[in-house]
């Protein structure tokens, strides 16, 4: 599909603007499944004052849409209306603050805070080193690995609302839980602050090295995948429910179910974003006739179909 280009009238409906508005961009290389249609206007903020400036300015009926790093995103094969924010240079820097504390913009990748962490000898952070997404990701999703989750190492996080204003947000307030935020799903978040404790770097290190071994012989971590389709229902690991309705392996065009880990789609090279969609209803219905329980999506789907 391609979407009417409202890059000219948001160039001048908003004269200060300083990141980059791109008209019907693709998507696709900005995800991890490789699928789905363009934005029909990508804006890349310089930096969280620009971000506020454009919110603020945008017109109300222009709906606004974030991405982190696609590793838990399904965008449809249509593409998204309106403007799709990407954060990338000015959400980047990481600090380490006195008390063992860990500053970082949302566009770090989770793997980095791990490290810049280990470095600094800060301990309780090495989870991040599995999870593919950005610490923006990490925010909305309450992402987490291996018992730990972003609940529990989060002191507070900065983000700026759809009218554009910039607030903080206690850990309290960010009413988490299980791979959930509760903060209004228009705001976006910039920025974050950590709490780790002391650690000895080899130790975190060698943590870190299991993670990334444990990774690659239990997911199929090079593929095209989003990570967990369905989130685990109370009392239930997802994937059994899935193997036990014998789904492993399933295939709907060019997506299947992993053979490694039931609970990952991946596309196996031409999938389109309906395949990969499809593919999971079905696994959500063959797990409702087979066991009775109802699969809820931890992938975020956006977009319109074709
Ligand atoms: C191989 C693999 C393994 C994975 N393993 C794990 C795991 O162990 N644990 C786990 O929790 N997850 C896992 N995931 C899923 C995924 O990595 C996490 O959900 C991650 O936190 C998503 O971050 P992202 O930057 O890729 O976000 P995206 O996929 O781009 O977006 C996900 C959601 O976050 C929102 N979002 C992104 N940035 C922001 C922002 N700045 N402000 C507000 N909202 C934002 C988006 O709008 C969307 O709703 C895995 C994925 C893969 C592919």
């Amino acid at each position: 599909m391609i979407f009417l280009d409202l890059v000219p009238s948001l160039k001048s409906a908003l004269p200060q603007l300083r990141g980059r508005l791109l008209a019907n961009e693709p998507l696709a290389p900005l995800t991890w499944f490789r699928v789905g249609g363009p934005a029909q206007v990508l804006f890349m903020p310089e930096d969280e004052g620009d971000l506020a400036y454009a919110l603020a300015n945008l017109p109300a009926e222009i709906p606004v849409t974030v991405v982190g790093l696609g590793s838990n995103l399904i965008v449809r094969d249509g593409g998204v209306e309106g403007v799709v924010i990407r954060l990338g240079r000015g959400f980047n820097e990481t600090k380490i603050e006195p008390d063992n504390r860990v500053r970082a913009g949302t566009a770090v990748p989770d793997l980095r805070v791990a490290k810049v962490a280990q470095e600094a000898g800060v301990a309780g952070l090495a989870f991040y080193r599995g999870i593919p997404g950005a610490i923006g990701g990490a925010l909305r999703m309450n992402g987490g690995a291996y018992g730990r989750e972003t609940k529990d190492v989060l002191i507070e996080a900065r983000g700026v609302t759809r009218a554009g204003n910039v607030q903080t947000y206690a850990n309290a307030a960010m009413h988490f839980t299980y791979r959930h935020c509760g903060v209004g799903d228009d705001v976006i978040f910039t920025a974050a602050l950590f709490q780790g404790a002391p650690g000895d770097p080899a130790a975190i290190a060698a943590e870190m090295d299991e993670i990334t071994n444990k990774r690659e012989t239990t997911q199929p971590v090079k593929s095209r995948t989003g990570g967990s389709t369905f989130k685990n229902p109370e009392g239930h690991k997802a994937w059994q429910l899935i193997d036990a309705a014998g789904c492993r392996g399933l295939v709907v065009g060019d997506a299947q179910v992993s053979e490694l880990h039931c609970n990952f789609l991946i596309n196996r090279g031409n999938a389109t974003a309906a395949d990969i969609e499809n593919l999971g209803e079905e696994v959500r219905r063959r797990v409702q006739d087979n066991s009775g329980v109802t699969l809820e999506w931890e992938i975020k789907r956006i977009g319109v179909g074709r």
